[in-house]
């Protein structure tokens, strides 16, 4: 048949309702598309807090070895990396899943928790996908707005995980966008809280980077002191500079939550090439912890210079910030584009004058500081 009688007319087959209800997810622009559309030479790319220092060497010795064996499927259950995982938190294997990036491991929370209709508490402005995946699902989520000072508002949470029945408490400490954190002592009372059997999701993203901060509460310390089912997630894709690997893990309070996981989770979820670098990057967590050192240092000159700016960001502890620009920042990001300059705009409600940008290189971070000076005429070319 000739091309031409290729139908013009598109049937439409529909999706659940809950599923055609959702926003599309809004991972940013890539490199090469701002480069071909913008014709830049060089990328700043401070939208997706990747770490730029990148995996440990010993790590990338890991490719020869693994084009020997990549004809085989990966191990289902990532065993050796759970042994290694164990050492690290000090959590027995048999409570370690891991998963295709710990995104993928919110959504099988979701798929194996979520009834319609059932309650989910978060925080506002969140991490999108502690929204969307539970949406999914036919879930109400709450989503709790965070201070003016750009805090943890707890007495409100407290508020909220009391409100109605309440399947899951579901949020990242410390706080992406925001970058504040829950000090432990308010961890324990907004847990305490909440009804005996509600699923605890603490999303820890950023524990490495956290972890030099005073107080900071590492949950898997905390949940425990009560009797509860809860689940601390954290990735190789921020600290260990491994994004494009996908792979990040749960620890969980017991091995009821992992087996229920674990009948939703593809089996083999994460690939060989994900497993043995994350292990190899495990054995050299010195490159790690040296990466964030200079990163967090890297914040706060990104910060005094912000400051300097005129702008107040709030307090990090992580390893990008967020900033209140004043003016829609969506209209900023489509300018900072045209130098090359990739940061992430805010959309929630409320928050559509905040942007939330990586900590970089150096050089990356003063063009991003360069840019926004220029695109909002805090040039002080004067002189
Ligand atoms: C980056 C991030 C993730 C995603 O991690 P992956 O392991 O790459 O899927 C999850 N939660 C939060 C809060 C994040 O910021």
């Amino acid at each position: 048949m000739a091309a031409s009688s290729t139908p013009t007319r598109s049937i439409r087959v529909s999706s659940r309702p809950e599923v055609a209800a959702l926003p599309v997810y809004n991972a940013g622009l890539s490199e090469d598309e701002v480069r071909q559309k913008y014709n830049a030479s060089h990328i700043s790319k401070l939208g997706s807090n990747e770490n730029p220092y990148g995996p440990s060497p010993t790590a990338l010795k890991q490719w020869d070895c693994l084009i020997q064996r990549m004809f085989r499927y990966p191990d289902a259950t990532a065993s050796t990396l759970r042994q290694a995982l164990v050492q690290v938190t000090d959590v027995p294997a048999d409570h370690i899943m891991l998963g295709n990036g710990s995104e993928q491991i919110i959504r099988l929370i979701s798929e194996a928790y979520l009834s319609p209709r059932e309650r989910v508490v978060t925080v506002l402005p969140s991490f999108g996908l502690h929204v969307i995946w539970p949406e999914m699902m036919g879930a109400r989520v709450d989503a709790v707005p965070i201070t003016a000072e750009g805090q943890f508002d707890l007495p409100a949470m407290k508020q909220a995980v009391q409100a109605a029945p309440l399947k899951i408490l579901m949020f990242s400490n410390p706080s992406n966008p925001v970058g504040c954190m829950m000090e432990a002592q308010d961890m324990l009372e907004l847990v305490e809280c909440c009804p005996p059997d509600t699923l605890i999701v603490i999303d820890e993203a950023y524990y490495e980077y956290a972890l030099g901060s005073k107080n900071y509460p590492d949950a898997t310390k905390i949940l425990p002191r009560q009797a509860r089912p809860w689940l601390v997630l954290r990735t190789f894709s921020k600290a260990y500079a491994l994004a494009g690997l996908r792979i990040g893990y749960a620890l969980a309070s017991d091995t009821g939550v992992i087996t229920t996981l674990n009948k939703v989770r593809d089996p083999f979820n994460t690939n060989m090439a994900a497993q043995d670098m994350a292990l190899a990057s495990l054995q050299d967590r010195t490159h790690m912890q040296t990466s964030v050192a200079t990163t967090v240092a890297e914040r706060e000159r990104f910060m005094h210079e912000l400051t300097q700016l005129g702008y107040t960001p709030v307090p990090s502890h992580t390893n990008f910030i967020f900033l209140d620009v004043g003016r829609n920042a969506s209209v900023l990001a489509e300018s900072l584009l045209r130098h090359g300059v990739i940061i992430k705009p805010w959309r929630e409600k409320g928050f559509e004058t905040h942007l939330r940008v990586s900590v970089g290189l150096p050089t990356d971070n003063d063009r991003f500081l360069r840019a926004l000076a220029l695109e909002t005429g805090q040039t002080d070319d004067s002189h």
